[in-house]
């Protein structure tokens, strides 16, 4: 077994060693290594040798919170073997444990696991394109950077999303907002193939033909069918294209907001055009600030959709032809590891009006915390292109995804931050129904924790993929009462 040869595996984060694997309990803050996962990290280590560490190794965690979060050890696999190996012992041991991607989940346990094992899938990052060039095998532990770089030598691309370091894996498994969708639907859409590690640890390919409940599970199933090893997608053609954002003064909210509405509604047949805006606090100016992204996915430098947008003075501008992987690189500068975050989310059907009304209602919500140290709440407007709501009927007709950041500082001010978050969303959502606007999909991967997106997407998918998961998952392993709590959870 090379593959196993090369997984590596250590303490996680001041844990040493010894402490991990060779005292009964050990205690770090409010988590507890339990004995079982003592015991799955020596079994591991024996079986793996290697050290590890998250501190050097090059490891994405975006989040501060999940920074912080405690693990027994940490496992990074080299394949599908280790992946199924890992899953085995650590049944056999009932060790928690939690599966990360590229770490943008923003909730401890989600994808580091807090007093388990963090089974990290970032070697996992081959590019396989087929002989005819159509689809490509990619490894679970891409980020888009790395997978944009293995195929751009091809003049290839997949619908992927803009941040370099976001994982592939939380990535399609929720979804995909790419700047390919208006054309090709969410990234899940365009996934043809997916190589499983089922909950009882054997290895299943799963495509439409040998198992097509699960293959319509996981798409939006997120983790609760198994870990993903590898997705075969399809593969596009793609060369240099437009992308870039421009910054604008608060006096242009109302020209931004009709420019959004008109490409949502009016260019929608042009399926080159991609875009999305946001409005956001700086704590530096104490003043609101609007950004706006635009993509066309081919060489123009002034695509006809974009022509009025672009008559509105702005401040600054990224806006150019280049090569995605570029893009991605200066979308991840704006939006660097650290910090505390929470998303939330509400859907609606496209309104002006209301783009602007959740918006106010996220100016009146901040007034009495604007101090917070670190403070950054920022409302994306995110279309939900028809392409994406073709391939997914229950996703609803044409909408707005409205997705509230915030970002802080300190712990001591989680609390007041996730009261803003629930406040803002209650108000939104009841801002939504009564334009008669509201639309109850969700967008799992910008949705809170106390958010439910499984519920919006509609009881009788839901019905089914809880069956599936049962059918798939017969001992709770990846439930909220099983070994894989985080993220959201089918049962
Ligand atoms: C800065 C930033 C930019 C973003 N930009 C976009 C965007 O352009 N478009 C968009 O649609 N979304 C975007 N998102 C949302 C993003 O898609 C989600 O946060 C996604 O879940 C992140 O995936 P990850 O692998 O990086 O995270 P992780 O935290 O590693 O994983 C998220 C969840 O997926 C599970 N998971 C990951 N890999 C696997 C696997 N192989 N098998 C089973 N379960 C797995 C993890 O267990 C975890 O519960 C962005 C988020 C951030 C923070």
């Amino acid at each position: 077994m090379t593959g196993m040869k090369s997984a590596l595996i250590t303490a996680f984060l001041g844990i040493t060693p010894a402490l991990a694997f060779g005292i009964a309990v050990a205690k770090h803050g409010n988590i507890t290594i339990d004995p079982e996962c003592v015991k799955a990290c020596s079994r591991l280590r024996n079986i793996f040798g290697d050290i590890y560490s998250p501190g050097n190794a090059n490891v994405t965690v975006w989040d501060a919170k999940q920074q912080e979060t405690h693990s027994a050890c940490w496992i990074q696999p080299s394949s599908t073997e280790d992946v199924s190996t890992i899953l085995g012992v650590i049944i056999d041991t009932s060790c928690r444990f939690a599966i990360k991607g590229g770490g943008h989940a923003r909730v401890p346990d989600d994808s580091v696991s807090a007093g388990g094992v963090t089974i990290d899938l970032q070697k996992m990052r081959t590019v396989a394109v087929s002989p005819d060039r159509t689809t490509v095998t990619l490894g679970s532990g891409h980020v888009l950077l790395s997978l944009y770089q293995g195929l751009e030598k091809y003049n290839l691309t997949s619908v992927a999303g803009r941040v370099a370091d976001v994982g592939l894996g939380g990535f399609v498994l929720g979804g995909g907002f790419s700047h390919l969708s208006p054309k090709y639907g969410f990234a899940m859409d365009n996934v043809l193939e997916y190589e499983v590690v089922l909950p009882n640890a054997t290895v299943a390919i799963v495509n439409h033909a040998t198992h097509p409940d699960l293959y319509f599970a996981l798409r939006g199933g997120m983790n609760n069918f198994g870990i993903v090893t590898h997705f075969t997608m399809r593969a596009i053609r793609q060369g240099q294209m437009l992308a870039g954002s421009r910054t604008y003064s608060t006096d242009n909210r109302d020209a931004i907001i009709h420019q959004a509405y008109r490409l949502t509604t009016e260019w929608k047949n042009d399926t080159s055009m991609a875009f999305y805006y946001s409005f956001g606090y700086q704590q530096v100016t104490d003043d609101f600030i609007l950004a706006v992204s635009q993509e066309y996915s081919r060489p123009v430098l002034r695509p006809a959709p974009f022509e009025q947008l672009n008559q509105i003075p702005f401040e600054s501008s990224t806006v150019r032809l280049g090569w995605n992987s570029q893009f991605s690189i200066d979308s991840a500068s704006a939006t660097p590891p650290g910090g505390r975050n929470l998303f939330a989310t509400v859907t609606y059907h496209p309104s002006a009006d209301l783009d602007r009304r959740v918006q106010d209602i996220m100016v009146e919500e901040i007034q009495s915390v604007k101090t917070t140290p670190g403070f950054h709440p920022n409302i994306v407007v995110q279309p939900l292109y028809e392409a994406v709501v073709r391939a997914g009927r229950e996703r609803g007709g044409n909408a707005a995804v409205i997705l509230l950041t915030v970002r802080w500082e300190n712990a001591q001010d989680d609390d007041r931050m996730n009261a803003l978050a629930q406040r803002w969303l209650e108000r939104s959502t009841a801002a939504a129904k009564k334009a008669g606007k509201y639309h109850p999909w969700l967008y799992i991967n910008y949705a809170s924790k106390e958010q439910d997106p499984f519920r919006g997407y509609g009881e009788a998918n839901l019905q089914r993929l809880r069956r599936i998961q049962s059918e798939v998952d017969p001992q709770g392993v990846f439930t909220s009462q099983g070994l894989c709590r985080g993220y959201f959870k089918l049962h």
